[in-house]
């Protein structure tokens, strides 16, 4: 098991050091340039930034939209996952909700994205499913990213396995454990396929509410999310790596 932990800590500074690179030479790169490699090819990686539109999600501190931070990360992970082959789909790729045009008030926009978003992850076939949003809570003092998974079989791996590049990339003093989505969550309990939800940071915490908003931070993050994908994305419940 230790062997294994290690192996697993090795391969995800690999997986980072050479995301960070390319983030690097991304600039410099013309746009048909080949991926570096072919991961997992049959297989769809679903981003889905939270909220959009009208519905901004939660406020920050300092009067920051989740759902600007949300696609912010969204777009820098599906930036990352084009240099290595993968198929990305994502629910939105600007400032608004997704939901039918019928649609009058603002609750009805929102539960027509949401289903539309759950029609959306559950038409593509081999899909995984990474809905990224940002935390709240009354109290100031709670801090650091949480990450929830859909079911226990595909799902808890991956989820396991982006907590874990959290603590070991991003912040070592964050010793959460992968959760079980609660049951109130809609998108995540009517999807089908593998998924993840990851709650980044607090946003009524000062420090990381600034810490989220900082571009080389969202690229950090993004980077985990993408090595977690990487590492963990095709693994199933009682699977280890080699
Ligand atoms: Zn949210």
């Amino acid at each position: 098991m230790k062997n294994c932990a290690i192996r697993r800590g090795r391969l995800g500074l690999i997986l980072l050091a050479a995301l960070g690179l390319v983030a690097v030479l991304r600039p410099y790169c013309a746009q048909e340039t080949a991926p570096v490699f072919t991961r997992m090819p049959d297989q769809v990686l679903i981003i889905d930034p939270g909220h959009g539109g009208e519905d901004g999600g939660a406020v920050s501190v300092s009067g920051q939209k989740e759902s600007d931070l949300n696609l912010a990360i969204a777009l820098r992970l599906d930036r990352l996952m084009g240099f290595y082959g993968v198929q990305t789909l994502l629910t939105r790729e600007d400032d608004r909700s997704i939901h039918d045009p019928s649609a009058g008030t603002i609750r009805e926009k929102k539960v027509s994205d949401i289903h539309n978003r759950v029609a959306l992850v559950n038409g593509v076939e081999n899909g995984t499913l990474i809905s990224i949003h940002q935390n709240s809570f009354p109290s100031h003092q709670y801090h650091g990213t949480q990450v929830f998974y859909a079911e226990e079989i595909r799902s808890r791996p991956l989820a396991q396995g982006v907590q874990d590049l959290v603590r070991q990339h991003l912040d070592p003093s964050n010793t959460r454990e992968a959760h079980r989505i609660p049951d109130t969550v809609y998108l995540m309990n009517h999807i089908s396929c593998r998924a993840i939800l990851v709650e980044c940071g607090f946003l009524t915490n000062p420090e990381e509410d600034l810490l989220l908003q900082d571009e080389t931070y969202q690229q950090k993050l993004a980077m985990v999310l993408g090595a977690g994908y990487l590492q963990y994305g095709d693994i199933q419940e009682g699977e280890s790596l080699i």
